[in-house]
């Protein structure tokens, strides 16, 4: 690396596209004094006051001048970067097969005007992380797993699309209806099926579909009479509709929607058998081809299946190996968080002590790979210059790098050729870093969700990892634990 001469910044290469704006900037300045002294204009205090000021703003919106926010930026200008960030800020995360984009907003996922009406009716402003993963994928007729915990808005990511779905169907005449509903759906308990219909009965507000549930502990008698004037959506526990099926007071000749809401409780409740024999009265034609490159019919109508559990036990899986296609998992939330295997640390220091603090923490870690974060583009500087002449091989990552230089530092410690990362949040999100042994909070990070983020680049994949946090008491850029 080559050291220019713009000052004593140990960090500016002569190929630094920054170091080439700051030499730009201090030559206008140069330029202007020129100027204002060939024309016998003096400089004021004002004009300094001026200045400075520029340049402290500038120096403190460094590391965000290069990368606009995700959510100011539109859809087609989000890049890879951009959505792994929003993955993150939402804790989503996707397993197996192509997963498509989730939607940020309720105007993206383009839902008819009908549902538009009912989500706006029912106070949703924005759609729940597992509603932003699952609904563009359920329009898209893939298969979907998903794993989040309850109260996270799993109903409306399954019924949307359902009801989605059942628009583009036939409009259901007495004669389809003969055929059976177009979709099911099934809980572990009469409860929860009582809680999926008010929501389903909530998003179908301005539609005239029929629901109807067939659980235990009613006539079974009315429940076909209901079921034999039609509907467009059963929704049941598995045991009665399985009688109901065996009975033939229901049929399921053109079920192609299918969604197994609580898996995990229903296979631990007994329930495996009758929930197959259900799965088993569909029409298996329409499942999709299992291959992983197998083209899609157009003109063809395949069954989508919906499976959602907030755990994956053997017999959950054989399920979903048997009656889905090529599914995408998507795990929202803790489920996706690692922060169980870090081991965190504050540690209250003045300003002054975090050098030494550093240099003793650091020395318990051999050659053990470090992340060390920090809030400015100058605190990683400072950090630099502290610890390279003490032989770590460190690298910097700030907003101030361009995209190469950026690259080349992190493969750099991929590799281990750099043992010490030093970066700010800007910089150090949304990408991929391996596991590290430890994570220091050099700075307090400004907001609960940087100090999550920070720490889970430690203890991924089930290891161990070590999180310290160096909190000072002059805590004046106001921390907001909301
Ligand atoms: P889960 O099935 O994941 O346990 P539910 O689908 O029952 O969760 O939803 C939990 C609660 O959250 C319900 O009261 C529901 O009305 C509400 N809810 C769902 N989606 C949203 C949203 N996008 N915005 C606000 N509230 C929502
Ligand atoms: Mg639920």
């Amino acid at each position: 690396m080559m050291v220019s001469s713009a000052g004593p910044n140990m960090l500016v290469t002569n190929t630094d596209s920054v170091a080439v704006v700051q030499l730009a900037a201090e030559h206008e300045r140069a330029m202007m004094l020129k100027i204002r002294q060939s024309q016998g204009i003096v400089e004021t205090t004002e004009d300094r006051q001026r200045d400075k000021e520029r340049k402290r703003v500038a120096d403190k919106f460094e590391d965000m001048r290069k990368e606009k926010h995700w959510s100011e930026k539109k859809r087609e200008e989000m890049t890879e970067r951009d959505w792994r960030i929003f993955r993150e800020d939402f804790n989503i995360a996707y397993k197996g097969g192509q997963s498509g984009l989730p939607i940020r907003n309720w105007e993206e996922a383009d839902l008819p005007e009908t549902l538009m009406k009912a989500i706006e009716k029912q106070g949703y402003k924005k759609p729940s992380p597992i509603q932003m993963a699952a609904i563009p994928l359920g329009l898209l007729q893939r298969d979907v797993i998903g794993i989040a915990e309850t109260g996270s808005g799993k109903t409306a990511a399954f019924t949307l699309p359902m009801l989605v779905y059942i628009m583009r169907q036939p409009k259901m005449t007495e004669e389809i209806a003969a055929e059976g509903p177009y979709a099911v759906v099934m809980a572990p308990t009469r409860e929860l099926t009582q809680q999926i219909e008010e929501e389903a009965v909530k998003m179908a507000a301005n539609t005239d579909y029929r629901i109807v549930s067939v659980v235990g502990g009613q006539s079974i008698e009315d429940q076909g009479f209901k079921l034999r004037k039609g509907c467009e959506i059963i929704i049941a526990t598995p045991g009665r509709l399985g009688d109901c099926l065996e009975k033939s007071y229901a049929v399921l000749n053109q079920c192609n929607y299918v969604v197994l809401d609580e898996a995990d409780r229903m296979i631990d409740m007994g329930f495996e058998p009758q929930v197959m024999a259900v799965l088993d009265a569909m029409p298996s034609a329409n499942l999709k081809p299992d291959a992983e490159d197998a083209e899609l019919q157009t003109n063809k109508v395949y069954r989508t299946t919906y499976m959602f559990s907030a755990t994956m036990p053997p017999q959950v899986e054989r399920l979903a190996r048997k009656y889905l296609r090529r599914p995408v998992v998507v795990t929202i939330g803790s489920a996706g968080r690692a922060t169980d295997n870090v081991t965190q640390r504050v540690m209250m220091v003045k300003e002054n002590q975090k050098h030494t603090m550093l240099d003793s923490e650091l020395s318990y870690v051999d050659d053990k790979r470090v992340i060390i974060f920090v809030n400015t583009k100058k605190q990683c500087d400072n950090v630099f210059r502290h610890l390279e002449p003490l032989g770590y091989s460190c690298t910097v990552l700030h907003g101030g790098k361009d995209q190469t230089q950026r690259e080349q530092g992190l493969a750099g410690f991929r590799e281990e050729k750099y043992t010490v990362l030093i970066a700010t949040d800007v910089a150090g999100r949304g990408i991929d870093v391996p596991d590290v042994a430890l994570v220091i909070n050099y700075d307090m990070p400004g907001t609960v969700e940087a100090y999550t983020h920070r720490i889970g680049r430690t203890g991924r994949a089930g290891r161990k990892g070590a999180a310290i946090t160096f909190l000072t008491l002059q805590v004046s850029y106001g921390i907001s634990w909301s």
